[in-house]
């Protein structure tokens, strides 16, 4: 892929941290500036002490320098790091240097952004390194970690491997048109598009825990009106340290608020925003009520005496593969006893948002489904364009395999040509220009 020919630098250590900072260099420069820092040749792979100066030749601060001549560097380019002290001002100072002797700021994670295009990290390992350096739990640092040891890549690669055999045997059909029929009917292809479509549903799954890993549990509280929501939000962030987020909205705000508890995105929304109306404001508002309902992983629908249905419009609303838990609430009005029942598929927990009767109850519920997979061998971090990526890939298999039943083979070759292109899109085999950007600017800058 394209080198790039400048050499960039920045602090690799967040501003105001105690102890070590650290320069990061890269660039074919890189060992020019390390030698005027160090007065000598830096050798490979080797711990310099060395007493870092400026133009002046006064000392800005003693530490270590490393040499990391490309390729085998996490660039790919010539890399050259100073450790110092972690003092804002002389890491400021070095890298102010840095820049006297030829280096350029580096933009947030160009570093990273170089070390793919230089094949050192495909992409879904690059944006690993951003998930790992912003996990807040042991588990999701995990499950960055496996991201970033390719656990994921290899098994997109895998997959496209998959692809490709299927591929090559539908096209060789196509190529010979008298023999297509019997080559498209073959219970050995058959065989491969169904063994395709079980390891791409695997890897969906998997990517979609690792969604959850790294993004925390999404859920929507829902329920008519006056049934308890807002209580139930109050009473599941009571106690914790709980992030407020008003949901900035229309006069007729329809999700009130949200709160993040141990890693759990818990959102108000109400049902009254899903009614039809011709109303212009509240229409902005079923929308937005719909899109929260439709990216929640798991629905809170709450209920209470005396109706104790749940709304069918709601569920319609709700995503096929959400967890729904029914919580009837306001059990201290009648004789039932907080538990938790399992009927139908659907958990069903009895409490009182008002007491705190069977909060516990449904809290630990709510952490079940959040550690959900996490045991699991293998699990790793993903990212939603990931997950966007595989449902489309799938998508385009169900046809491929509608397009061969009907005996298209060109039709289903298009498909898979599709599909084989999405899962590109994981590692980086295919992507645009755009995507790129998008994905290097959420890092740091340093990285
Ligand atoms: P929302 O409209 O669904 O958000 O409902 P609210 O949380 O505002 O509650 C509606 C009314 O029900 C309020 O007067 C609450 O105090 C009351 N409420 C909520 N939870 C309980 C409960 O567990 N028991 C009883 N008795 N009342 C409750």
């Amino acid at each position: 892929m394209n080198a790039a020919a400048d050499t960039i630098a920045a602090i690799a250590t967040a501003a105001g941290h105690a102890g070590i900072g650290v320069v990061r260099i890269s660039g074919p420069l890189a060992p020019a500036i390390a030698a005027q820092l160090l007065g000598r040749v830096p050798r490979e792979r080797h711990a310099h002490w060395a007493s870092f100066a400026d133009r002046d030749g006064a000392i800005i601060d003693r530490g270590l320098l490393l040499y990391f001549a490309a390729p085998r560097s996490y660039t790919g380019e010539h890399v050259v790091e100073l450790q110092a002290h972690g003092n804002p001002l002389l890491l400021g100072a070095l890298l102010a240097r840095s820049f006297e002797l030829g280096a350029r700021p580096a933009r947030a994670g160009e570093f990273t952004e170089r070390a793919f295009l230089n094949g050192k990290l495909d992409l879904a390992q690059a944006e690993a390194v951003a998930d790992l350096i912003a996990s807040t739990s042991q588990t999701a640092a995990r499950a960055a970690q496996r991201s970033l040891d390719g656990e994921f890549s290899r098994r997109a690669e895998a997959l496209s491997a998959q692809l490709v055999r299927v591929r090559t045997w539908i096209e060789a059909a196509i190529d010979f048109p008298e023999e297509e029929i019997d080559f498209l009917a073959a219970p050995a292809l058959r065989a491969e598009m169904e063994a395709l479509r079980l390891a791409l549903d695997d890897l969906l799954a998997a990517a979609q825990r690792g969604v959850r890993l790294t993004d925390g549990l999404h859920v929507v509280i829902v329920g008519r009106p006056n049934v308890g929501k807002s209580s139930l939000l109050n009473a599941l962030a009571a106690g914790e340290r709980a992030i407020v987020t008003e949901i900035a909205g229309t006069t007729r705000d329809v999700l009130r608020e949200s709160v993040t508890v141990n890693g759990i995105a818990l959102t108000l929304a109400d049902t009254a925003g899903l009614r039809d109306t011709d109303d212009v404001v509240e229409r902005e508002g079923v929308r937005r009520a719909r899109a929260e309902l439709a990216r929640a992983d798991l629905a809170l629908l709450v209920c209470a005496p005396p109706d104790e249905s749940v709304d069918p419009g709601l569920l319609s609303a709700l995503p096929a593969g959400a967890t729904r838990i029914i919580v009837h609430n306001k059990i201290d009005l009648g004789a039932q006893a907080p538990r938790i029942e399992q009927r139908n598929g659907n958990s069903h927990v009895w409490l009182s948002a008002r007491s705190g009767i069977g909060i516990d109850l449904l809290a630990a519920e709510l952490q079940r489904h959040a550690h959900a997979g996490e045991g699991s061998e293998g699990a790793f971090s993903a990212r939603a364009r990931h997950v966007a990526a595989l449902q489309r890939a799938q998508l385009a298999c169900t046809q491929a395999a509608s397009a061969l039943a009907a005996q298209q083979g060109e039709l289903a070759a298009e498909e898979l040509r599709q599909a084989q292109h999405a899962i590109g899109e994981l590692t980086g085999a295919f992507t645009s220009d755009d995507l790129l950007g998008e994905i290097f600017a959420s890092f740091c800058i340093g990285k």
